[in-house]
């Protein structure tokens, strides 16, 4: 399949701020990419936009050369061969499972013995063969939603889209449902666009993260670049765990900074300094003798760690972790091995 393209992308609902606002990005066939940003964001709006339920207010959405969207062009949706998986799982309850799975084939008119063992494969893609003829009154959350997603593989789409799938359901379940995704994109190639709120989740899942914010896209990247090279202070402070210190830098630091920096930074008085917000993650906060005094705010056992919370001489606060035991009031010296200037 070719690329979804997204070019330039704007929706606006009325006067004020548009939901969405000059979005380009492009997802390679087959990719899994996680849409992440707070609530309100615009994320929903895209989705949306991509599956052709919402018209564009300016620029473009393409597969390959073929335009999608525009303001002037509207292809339908039925006619862009997407999925749509929502957060409501929308079953028929007077249907069974696999009633449910082989409906949009029944719609398409589908040849009956063809339309079953199409059922059959999807069923067998989320481990519900054994349920195929259950009603949705008789099945767990978790069995629904992958109900859901067996009924949107049916059609083999081209991408799948999917508005914060597992919002409804409790961590446990969530947990087991995103090893569900991960082997349905394995298994099925099909490129994957997956709205969420939750870091954790579009970490775990996606091969590609695309961070939003006020209708804007701030930073698309692999989970692993974006966890190690945050561009800006919100997503530094929206994906993974680490504290964010005010520091004062000379011109030229770079911005991967090492513990002599750092520890030059909390001392510099020197003139010229400049400002910078810079992101400590916690396993890069060292216990040890040398380093800069701290006062321990809180300590959480977690099962394999201590998660503590610790006050610096300057006031600032650093989370870190301890594998030996370590008490809220203690008092400490910590070495910030590595930090990450915002
Ligand atoms: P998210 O999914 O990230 O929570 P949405 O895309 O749902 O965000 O919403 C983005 C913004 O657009 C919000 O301010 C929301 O109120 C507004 N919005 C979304 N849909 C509509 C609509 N149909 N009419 C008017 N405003 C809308
Ligand atoms: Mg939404």
């Amino acid at each position: 399949m070719a690329p979804l393209i997204l070019h330039a992308l704007e929706k606006r609902f009325g006067p004020g701020a548009p939901a969405v606002r000059d979005l380009s990005l492009t997802v390679r066939d087959g990719r899994f990419l996680a849409l992440l940003g707070p609530s309100g964001c615009g994320k929903t709006t895209v989705l949306r936009m991509i599956a052709g339920f919402e018209q564009p207010t300016d620029g473009s959405i393409l597969l390959g050369e073929r335009l999608l969207a525009d303001a002037a062009t509207m292809v339908p949706p039925e006619r862009r061969n997407m999925a749509m998986v929502f957060q409501s799982y929308a079953l028929w309850p007077h249907m069974t499972v696999a009633e449910n799975v082989g409906y949009p084939l029944k719609v398409r008119k589908v040849d009956r013995e063809r339309a079953r063992q199409k059922v059959c494969e999807a069923l067998a893609a989320v481990r519900l063969e054994a349920y195929a003829d259950r009603r949705p009154a008789a099945l767990s959350g978790g069995q629904r939603q992958r109900v859901a997603l067996a009924r949107c593989l049916v059609t083999e789409p081209d991408v799948v889209l999917l508005d914060e799938p597992l919002a409804n359901l409790d961590r446990h379940l969530r947990q087991e449902m995103e090893e569900t995704f991960r082997e349905f994109h394995a298994r099925s190639g099909a490129t994957m666009i997956y709205v969420t709120h939750d870091q954790s989740e579009a970490m775990a899942l996606a091969t590609d993260v695309a961070v939003m914010s006020e209708g804007r896209l701030l930073q698309m990247a692999s989970p692993e670049e974006i966890y190690a090279r945050p561009e800006g202070l919100v997503v530094g402070g929206l994906v993974g765990q680490g504290s964010i210190l005010s520091l004062r830098l000379p011109p030229g630091s770079g911005r991967l900074l090492d513990w002599p920096r750092l520890r030059d930074a909390f001392q510099g008085t020197e003139e010229g300094l400049m400002p910078a917000d810079v992101l400590v993650r916690p396993q890069d906060v060292v216990l040890d003798a040398t380093g800069l005094a701290a006062r321990v705010t809180s300590s959480f056992f977690e099962g394999e760690r201590y998660a503590l919370r610790l006050e610096l001489a300057n006031g600032q606060s650093l989370r870190a972790f301890s594998r030996q035991p370590v008490r809220a009031g203690d008092t400490t010296s910590v070495v910030l091995a590595s930090g990450w200037r915002l």
